[in-house]
């Protein structure tokens, strides 16, 4: 439920009110706009008295909220948000262009990637250490010391590090890390989500394989309601009928989560399509469609790449994407 209240309110009120609220163990989420203060209550509103709320002097309007997202919903956040990562921030105009490759290999490797993604126009890089494989058989990553080598890139380039996070137990290892990566398999570990709330880390959290816009809205959820409002949505592409692609990439989740929810969305066009051929065009339409962001795997050898290398671009291929999108966003500004 959401009330919006008059404008002239004093913050004395506002405090009344609020108590008031409380003591009906509600929690209450206060926005402040340059014009109005929006309050969102989050909890059992069922007991509220909506005509009551209503009457008093300082309300102007109140509404009950239908989705069961509370933190994450535009309508009591008006304001799209914006997600700090080191010195690059995301939302509301400020793009992220996140690129590297799907592990990290090596130390040549990640450094040479690293520094030709920041030449073309990156300002996130990306790696996994920890990788979530469908066979047991197949490379699992570096796992700290992947870590480590990210680290090591990050202090030669300068670029903030996004890495995924498959296990709680290892979230010390992330202390330096800008931005955790909750990946499209663990979108709905609830205990893992809840977790990374009590955190403050940007969380880059992925649509799971088969998850409607709104469980991925609820999973934020799960994050938010500890206190950690640093989300960027990722849509990756949902598993469809259709085999010619790896995931079937829904663009319409861009519109609609920025219709849904203030919190920036990317779009990764590379685990969307699986094929390098791909990923220029999807990139292109991502960015036409309003994403805040573009997720892109990059290799310095794809052709030999321990996860994902017919996905991957070359790092010549990458600045010609990079380039097709900086002309997209200058046509759109
Ligand atoms: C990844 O980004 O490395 C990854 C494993 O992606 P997803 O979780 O979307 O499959
Ligand atoms: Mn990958």
């Amino acid at each position: 439920m959401i009330a919006v209240l008059k404008s002239g309110t004093t913050p004395d009120q506002v405090q009344h009110l609020v108590a008031w609220l409380k003591n009906m163990s509600l929690d209450v989420h206060i926005s402040e706009g340059a014009e109005v203060t929006v309050l969102g209550l989050i909890g059992d509103t069922s007991r509220v008295d909506m005509d009551l709320l209503k009457s008093l002097d300082m309300v102007e309007t109140v509404k009950r909220v239908s989705e069961p997202f509370k933190q994450a919903n535009r309508k009591f956040h008006p304001n799209d948000s914006i997600i700090n990562a080191g010195d690059v921030r995301i939302g509301r105009g400020y793009f992220a262009m996140i690129a590297g490759p799907c592990s990290v290999e090596s130390e040549e490797q990640i450094i040479e990637v690293a520094t030709a993604v920041k030449a073309s126009g990156a300002n996130i890089l990306r790696g996994g250490a920890f990788k979530p494989r469908t066979s047991p058989y197949a490379f699992q990553g570096m796992k700290g010391e992947g870590i480590q080598l990210l680290l090591k890139a990050k202090q030669a380039t300068g670029l903030p590090i996004v890495t995924e996070i498959m296990n709680i137990s290892t979230l010390d290892l992330f202390a330096d890390v800008d931005i955790i990566q909750v990946g499209a398999r663990n979108m709905q570990n609830f205990d893992l989500l809840k977790e990374l709330g009590k955190t403050r880390k940007p969380i880059l959290l992925k649509r799971g394989l088969a998850n409607t816009l709104q469980e991925l809205l609820m999973s934020a959820e799960y994050i938010m309601s500890e206190g950690n409002e640093n989300i960027i949505l990722c849509e990756r592409g949902i598993r469809t009928f259709e085999t010619y692609t790896r995931n079937t990439l829904d663009l319409s989740a861009v519109a609609a989560l920025h219709e849904l929810s203030h919190l920036p969305v990317v779009v990764d066009p590379s685990h969307a399509t699986g094929k390098a051929k791909m990923v220029s065009p999807m990139a292109c339409a991502a960015v036409a469609a309003g994403a805040d962001g573009l997720m892109i795997e990059v290799h310095n050898n794809p052709s030999c790449a321990l996860c994902d290398g017919a996905q991957s671009l070359t790092p010549q291929q990458f600045d010609d994407v990079c380039q097709r999108v900086n002309r997209i966003r200058e046509a759109m500004a």
